[in-house]
């Protein structure tokens, strides 16, 4: 390794370590911190903005979507509560990185993308920090995975018009969602449970993500 590339790892490790930091002002859960001081940021974004993997800010990953802001991620991890044992799906992989996190936390992780050049490079990064407990998949019609439901969490990561009932569908009973929701432009993360009758939502902060795209979402354009 070269003197400036050595320069920029550890640079990247201390300002990883300082994101953490940040983070624990507002983020209790120790396992999502601790999960995030772990993970290489850095290898989920475009070589060009490596510098800036541990801005807590949302940056471009190819085909007009990003990878999500760290806090909102922490928090979103946070709001499902995971032990270990969770069977998780994941709408958007986007970069992968929010597959990563769940899959240190959960037991096992289905994640849909409909983008498929960002299937195939999730996967590889995926791979490459050999990870075994994680599904990539290219999204069909229908949101979500059916042939995996149910699931004990379901973490949306692009923003849909208003609660899908096909993702609801496939929740267990004691499941719970975390989802944002409202314009194209706007959000509220919402988190909502599944109980033995109904469900229950509450509003967890104002958010903003690229829209969710098919059946029961926005549509394309
Ligand atoms: N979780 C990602 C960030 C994803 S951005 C990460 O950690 O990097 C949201 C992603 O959702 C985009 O890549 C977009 O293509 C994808 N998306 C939009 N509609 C979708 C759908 N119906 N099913 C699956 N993915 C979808």
């Amino acid at each position: 390794m070269g003197a400036v590339s050595r320069r920029s790892t550890v640079n990247l490790k201390a300002a990883r370590e300082r994101l953490v930091e940040e983070l624990r002002r507002e983020i209790s859960d120790e396992r999502v911190l601790r999960v995030m001081a772990k993970i290489p940021r850095e290898a989920f974004v475009p070589r060009a903005s490596r510098h800036l993997a541990y801005e807590d800010r949302p940056l471009p990953i190819g085909a007009g979507q990003t990878i999500s802001q760290p806090f909102i991620i922490a928090l979103m991890t946070q709001a499902l509560e995971l032990v270990g044992t969770e069977k998780v799906l994941e709408l958007g992989t986007g970069s992968g990185y929010q597959a990563a996190i769940l899959a240190e936390l959960a037991r096992q992780v289905i994640t849909t993308e409909r983008i498929p050049k960002l299937t195939q490079s999730a996967k590889r990064t995926l791979e490459k920090l050999g990870y075994t407990n994680i599904q990539v998949y290219l999204a069909e019609k229908t949101l979500g995975w059916q042939a995996e439901a149910p699931y004990d969490a379901i973490m949306v990561t692009a923003a849909a018009p208003r609660v899908p009932l096909e993702l609801l569908d496939q929740l267990t009973v004691g499941g719970r969602m975390v989802i944002p929701v409202g314009s194209r432009w706007e959000q509220d993360l919402l988190y909502v449970l599944r109980q033995k009758e109904g469900f229950t939502a509450k509003n967890l902060t104002p958010c903003r993500f690229v829209p969710l795209i098919g059946e029961g979402a926005w549509s394309e354009e």
